[in-house]
């Protein structure tokens, strides 16, 4: 109780967006703390099946930032250790006929948004993918979708960190803010640790506004349970990234009307379930796959009605996955903004504050908002503009 530390820098939460802020501060020279309530990865970043998704992101500030993220994985995969980067190629396949029409408007605007898709008949698909089912009619096909381990990614940059003189404080909880003035002073941790730093960086993920909160500011999230499973060594690959017919009621493409499109008696189980059709094979030869959501929940345990739909759902869409034992299911929360975009944000009163939260794929901008938050820190330029991802976006403009 009572005892004090001092650092030029704090990051709260060490997920994906909070270590790889943590490694590039300490990389610009700064003293680092980096804190979480657990341990580093224990939230979304470490629960996700490292999905990198291009196509799922509408024209406009969403595209040109995923793309710039994208570029970034390249690089890091070029810096960092092995954390099973590919540049895999996606798929979102279909089943039903009545999804085609879908597909087709999806890749027209994808199109224009400029994503090399392309629509694939299934002889075409079947060259990219052999072991799709006979139920499968069709796809969508980037070759920019990639795939990564995020947790291994998270590894290398919370241990980069340390190994550089970095310090992380776990299981510790952020519990205050101190403000003197009009500018950060530190942190109160809930052991009563008071920790001195005139930068704080806020990346808590779904739990950020706990915190903003009594610096009466707030993001407009909702947080959002993502749910996954995990099968033993699978006698099969599959070489993209592959999601399926649902995602297309979830980004559903102009013209569309998506109450329209058919859903699977397990997606009726629970109707406030959705689901994305996921699986990626990992080096180990496991499959990860998932995904069924629930808008608004913060349950961050696997249920019942959650997994039933990814097993019967991912079973006809890889007939072979049928026969592997599930060697483990879970859920991670993530919070999902209005406009999907995430906080990235130094503007908000009180000087010091950063806001690096909100991130809905972090996958795809997590270790990229990092590097932001530490050239904006700094005083640089960030490489990226963040006037976007303001906090202030949010708010509804005085008359
Ligand atoms: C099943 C699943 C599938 C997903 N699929 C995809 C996908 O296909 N593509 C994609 O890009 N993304 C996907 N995501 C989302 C992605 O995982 C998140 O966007 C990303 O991990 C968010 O990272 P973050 O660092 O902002 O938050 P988190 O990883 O949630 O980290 C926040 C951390 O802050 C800590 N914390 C919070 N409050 C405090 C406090 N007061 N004091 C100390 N520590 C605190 C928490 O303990 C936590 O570890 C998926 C997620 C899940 C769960």
């Amino acid at each position: 109780m009572g005892m004090s530390r001092t650092f030029d820098a704090v990051v709260i939460g060490a997920g994906i967006a909070g270590t790889a802020s943590a490694w590039y501060l300490r990389r610009e020279g700064f003293s680092v703390a980096l804190l979480d309530t657990h341990y580093p990865g224990w939230g979304a970043s470490g629960r996700n099946p490292g999905f990198l998704w291009l196509q799922t992101k509408a024209a406009g500030l969403s595209m040109d930032f995923s793309l710039a993220c994208r570029r970034f994985a390249e690089t890091l995969a070029g810096e960092l250790p092995d954390f099973g980067f590919r540049a895999s190629g996606g798929l979102i396949i279909y089943r039903d006929e009545q999804y085609e029409p879908a597909a087709r408007a999806f890749v027209a605007d994808r199109v224009a948004a400029g994503l090399p898709v392309e629509l694939l008949d299934r002889a075409a698909l079947r060259d990219i993918c052999p072991d799709i089912g006979p139920e499968v009619s069709g796809a969508v096909w980037n070759p920019l979708d990639a795939h990564q381990d995020t947790r291994l990614l998270l590894r290398h940059l919370a241990g980069g960190f340390s190994q550089a003189g970095g310090t992380v404080l776990a299981p510790a909880r952020a519990e205050t803010i101190l403000i003197e003035g009009d500018a950060c002073r530190g942190i109160r941790l809930a052991d009563g640790t008071q920790i001195e730093s005139r930068i704080v960086v806020i990346a808590g993920g779904p739990w950020s506004n706990g915190l903003l909160e009594l610096l009466g500011l707030e993001i407009p999230y909702n947080p959002t349970r993502f749910e996954a499973a995990e099968t033993a060594p699978a006698p099969f690959r599959i070489e993209p990234v592959v999601s399926g017919q649902s995602l297309f009621r979830y980004f559903t493409p102009p013209g569309i009307d998506a109450s329209l499109l058919p859903r699977e008696t397990s997606e009726k189980i629970r109707p406030e379930l959705g689901f994305t059709e996921q699986i990626a094979s990992y080096p180990d030869g496991s499959l990860q796959f998932g995904c069924a959501y629930e808008v608004g929940s913060g349950l961050d345990q696997a249920t019942v009605a959650g997994q039933a739909m990814a097993c019967s759902i991912t079973s006809r869409n890889f007939p072979a996955i049928a026969g592997l034992p599930v060697v483990r299911q879970w859920a991670g929360v993530v919070a999902q903004t209005p406009d999907g975009l995430p906080v990235i944000d130094a503007a908000a009163s009180p000087a010091g504050l950063i806001i690096n939260a909100g991130h809905f794929f972090g996958n795809l901008s997590g270790a990229f908002s990092g590097r932001i938050v530490a050239e904006m820190a700094a005083g640089r330029g960030p490489a990226y503009p963040v006037s976007g991802f303001s906090l202030r976006r949010f708010k509804p403009v005085a008359a």
